[in-house]
């Protein structure tokens, strides 16, 4: 039996819950919980309907430790699947190492009042997940997640080292709001309007953000501005491929999401710290999402693909010298939402993060302590991809990027 809890009710959720459900061989009992139940009823019932499988349903406030652990002994979990939002990554580790259950999550943890994406203050519970025969296993969604294994894919398959590593995230679809983010508005702009940082020589080298912008043409999608960023993989990639002598995540972003995002900025809406209105503490960012409609509601109007991949350079396996190659996944916002009810880049994210249980409640990942996706085989999860809905291909390029 592989009883697993779900935390968070938003389209990352809905996501991996439909698909969890599809897979009762591997997830025989899934229980959800989230802050507003009414959003965890909902995806119960989508679920009921499309796949004939019951999940529970509970509310809870993830960041009270003593409530999550009250819940977990309730439930009975052998693992927690957290996708709620990073603010509560620590809260729910504490009460998995209270009640003794595995851990997986999908974006590190982030302090509420700065906008930090490091991994320091999960992989400082490695001892003691390992003291206590557990595991916990970070990032599992697409980048992170997917876009580590394609990079350890690649070393195992193709390259002997990966000397150059170019992450690209194109989201080519449209959803007809003037503006609006793919996934939860206050993290995806709290991540864009932090500055970019990429991996150069043992060094990170730090610009100002949304400053560097190149094209590039992607297959199912076309030419797309994107711009280098600072996407919390590099950290785990850069430790855990030391050959790496340059590594840079990209993402595209259209003209008007710019122009809006600069508004937003210059007036002081994306501030995350508190300003009194009304006698009464906001923070503007948060407000603004507020204001924004909910990503998981873009799904009926978002029509158009998103192609995510790395791009590998390095001495080949084969001893042919030098190569690149292009390992991506290209997925349909249409199809995405015609089979879970979520538009792609919900379904992007919450693939992987079934994949990354999966792996785990059938024993094909295995350890005592805090991983990151860098740290496992990856076969069995590229597998798996292909057969759930993210095939992707790997092909040969002329070179490395130009730029
Ligand atoms: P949403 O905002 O749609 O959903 C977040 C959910 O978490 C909501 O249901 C929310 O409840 C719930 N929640 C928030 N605070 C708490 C709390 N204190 N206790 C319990 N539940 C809480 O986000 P997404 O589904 O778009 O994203 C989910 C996660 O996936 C995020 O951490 C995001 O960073 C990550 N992500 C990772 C990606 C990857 O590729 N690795 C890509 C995209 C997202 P309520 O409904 O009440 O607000």
């Amino acid at each position: 039996m592989s009883k697993v809890l779900v935390i968070g009710a938003g389209g990352v959720s809905s996501v991996a819950v439909h698909k969890m459900a599809m897979n009762p061989g591997i997830f025989s009992h899934i229980s959800l919980a989230s802050r507003t139940k009414s959003k965890c009823d909902a995806i119960a019932e989508s679920v009921k309907t499309r796949t004939g499988q019951t999940v529970d349903t509970y509310e809870i406030d993830a960041e009270e430790i003593p409530a999550m652990v009250k819940l977990i002994k309730q439930v009975q979990p052998k693992l927690i699947v957290n996708l709620a939002l990073p603010y509560q990554d620590l809260a729910i580790m504490e009460a998995c190492l209270i009640t003794g259950v595995n851990y997986l999550d999908t974006a590190n943890y982030e302090p509420k009042d700065v906008a930090k994406f490091e991994y320091h203050w999960q992989w400082a519970l490695h001892d003691r997940f390992r003291q206590k025969g557990l595991m916990a296993l970070l990032g599992s969604g697409f980048d992170p997640g997917v876009t580590s294994v394609f990079a350890m894919w690649l070393k195992q398959h193709k390259l002997k080292n990966i000397r150059l590593l170019d992450i690209l995230d194109c989201n080519g679809g449209d959803h007809g709001q003037a503006f609006e983010t793919n996934f939860n508005p206050e993290i995806n702009i709290r991540e864009v309007t932090a500055p970019a940082r990429h991996w150069l020589n043992g060094e990170w080298v730090e610009t100002p953000a949304m400053t560097i912008r190149e094209q590039f043409d992607f297959e199912g999608v076309g030419p797309k501005n994107m711009y280098l960023m600072y996407h919390e993989e590099l950290e785990s990639l850069a430790k855990f491929l030391p050959e790496l002598e340059r590594a840079r995540f990209w993402m595209t972003f259209g003209d008007a999401y710019i122009q809006h995002l600069t508004v937003l900025q210059n007036v002081g809406m994306t501030r995350i710290d508190p300003v009194i209105y009304n006698g009464q503490e906001i923070i503007p960012l948060q407000f603004l999402k507020a204001v924004l409609p909910e990503p998981a509601s873009l799904g009926p109007t978002t029509r158009g693909k998103t192609n995510i991949g790395d791009i590998a350079t390095g001495a080949a396996l084969d001893g042919s010298g030098e190569k690149t190659f292009y390992i991506s996944n290209i997925c349909d916002h249409e199809d995405a939402y015609a089979e879970t009810g979520n538009q792609a880049v919900s379904y992007t994210t919450g693939v992987p993060a079934m994949i990354g249980a999966a792996m785990m409640l059938t024993g094909a990942w295995t350890g005592e302590g805090v991983f990151n996706m860098e740290q496992f085989d990856p076969d069995p999860f590229m597998a798996m991809l292909n057969q759930h809905g993210l095939p992707w291909t790997c092909k040969e390029l002329a070179g490395p990027l130009e730029f």
